[in-house]
């Protein structure tokens, strides 16, 4: 990094300071590195998806404010994953040279941990309630004993439900128990870049030494393995060696082992041997309860009024919660204004219109469809596959694939079938559309219908 990348960037982050409440600040400004200056574009890096996500959707604005102020000069921002940054960079202005295949040694603050978990995800900081209460008691159980109780054990659910979050306090709670213990947490797309550049580079040997000395092994979104057979070869060895040894392998993803079709048998019977649970979506009290504890550790006083309006107002995940709470958040603090509830929905109206989107959900598609092509439900639910009802039936798996934000698998369990034939029946309806204006139109009044269904249903 040269001097002018620092000069801008730390401008820049000066600008922000003044702006962002110190809190705010040190958790999201301050973990950005950046990495490289040209003279139109700023390339900055986060450790993970998670930092990238919140910042896109709540701060970018801001940063691009910041350094066109300092540069006097509109710039191309590019926020990339980078996960050997991590924490507060600025407590660590040292960075380690690159260890060549070694577990990453990351730091946060002073002391480097040999691990690289994130720090708030804790039980402590962990809401526990109806939808999460299993996964909840079996994470504490494996944290407690490691490979003494579930072995694997393995995490499912959709997109910003807990599961990253109850897996790294799982090797949180060990560090701080045995500070010596070597976890590695990583998501299954650095393993398998991990395994493509050690095999380019003929250090496949190392690479499994490395895997095969870990006490406990977390590896985040398996479904990543998905029909990657020779990955999925390395990986089952590598889980035998642990489990023969004893060791802790913790593994999340967002369906079930037998949902995944391209999973070899003998890896999903592995998954199976320990247990396998579920992180639903959390009730409106849970969802309140998770609100108020963000806003008490990211020392944030908003209103409790707010809050519940908030909780009950987005129900699809609880990153989208978050991002709401930091949004009002920061219009709180950058103005200094009053927030009712009128203004959250200003602030918010984009996320409040992904939650009506989410609120359609697959039923209400295939009652509307199948009373548009005057079928029953059960029609579109049934077996027959003649074409009066096999081709609505694939319209109404194309219509929850595009109407909702459900994965194929979950649309698959809706039709009683398999994650495949919606993904067919998906490909066949967008491809046939392509060019058939009076399929465009049945479609375009699908999808009326569907959404005053949903208006109907929600009133
Ligand atoms: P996933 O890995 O399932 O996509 P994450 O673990 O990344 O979801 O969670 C998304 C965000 O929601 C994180 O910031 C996490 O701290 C928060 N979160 C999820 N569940 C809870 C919970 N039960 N209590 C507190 N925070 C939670
Ligand atoms: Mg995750």
């Amino acid at each position: 990094m040269d001097s002018d990348n620092n000069t801008i960037w730390d401008e820049a982050c000066k600008q922000l300071k003044g702006i962002l409440s110190g809190d705010i600040y040190d958790r999201w400004i301050a973990v950005i590195q950046c990495l490289e200056v040209s003279e139109n574009n700023l390339q900055l890096a986060v450790a993970n998806d998670f930092y990238k996500d919140w910042l896109e959707e709540n701060y970018f604005p801001m940063i691009r404010k910041a350094v066109m102020i300092v540069s006097g000069k509109e710039m191309d921002i590019t926020l990339s994953v980078d996960s050997s940054c991590f924490g507060p960079i600025k407590a660590d202005p040292e960075p380690e040279p690159h260890a060549p295949i070694s577990l990453p040694s990351l730091g946060f603050g002073q002391k480097k941990p040999a691990h690289n978990l994130n720090p708030n995800y804790t039980f402590n900081s962990y809401v526990v309630g109806a939808s999460n209460q299993f996964a909840h008691a079996a994470a504490m159980a494996v944290a407690n004993s490691p490979s003494r109780t579930y072995n694997p054990l393995f995490l499912y659910g959709g997109v910003g439900l807990g599961k990253t979050h109850l897996m790294q306090a799982i090797g949180n709670h060990m560090a701080s128990k045995k500070p010596r213990a070597r976890i590695c947490y990583i998501t299954c797309e650095s393993f398998t870049n991990e395994y493509i550049e050690a095999l380019q580079n003929n250090s496949v040997s190392a690479f499994r030494k490395k895997y095969r000395k870990i006490d406990m092994l977390m590896i985040d979104d398996i479904q990543f393995l998905d029909g990657k057979q020779r990955l999925q070869e390395e990986f089952f060895h590598t889980f035998n060696a642990l489990f023969e040894s004893h060791k802790q392998i913790v593994l999340t993803s967002d369906r079930t082992p037998s949902e995944m079709a391209g999973l070899t048998p003998r890896l999903i019977s592995r998954f199976e041997w320990g247990l396998i649970t579920e992180l639903g979506k959390p009730d409106v009290e849970t969802r309140t309860a998770i609100l108020r504890k963000k806003a008490e550790l990211l020392n944030l006083h908003i209103d409790h009024e707010l809050l519940d309006y908030l909780a009950e107002r987005i129900s699809s995940n609880i990153r989208s919660l978050e991002g709401a709470l930091i949004r009002v958040a920061s219009y709180i603090s950058l103005t200094n204004q009053h927030v009712d509830i009128a203004k959250i929905d200003e602030l918010l109206r984009d996320l409040l219109d992904k939650e009506s989107q989410a609120t359609i959900n697959v039923d209400i598609i295939q009652r509307t469809v199948a009373e548009h092509f005057d079928l029953r439900q059960s029609d579109i639910l049934g077996k027959r596959r003649s074409r009066d009802v096999a081709w609505p039936r694939q319209i109404a798996m194309h219509l929850s694939r595009t109407m909702t934000t459900q994965s194929f698998p979950v649309i698959g369990r809706a039709f009683s079938r398999n994650h495949a034939t919606i993904l067919y029946a998906h490909d066949q309806v967008s491809e046939k559309a392509k060019d058939d204006r009076t399929l465009q139109q049945t479609i375009s009044i699908l999808r009326d219908k569907v959404k005053k269904n949903c208006a109907k249903a929600v009133q």
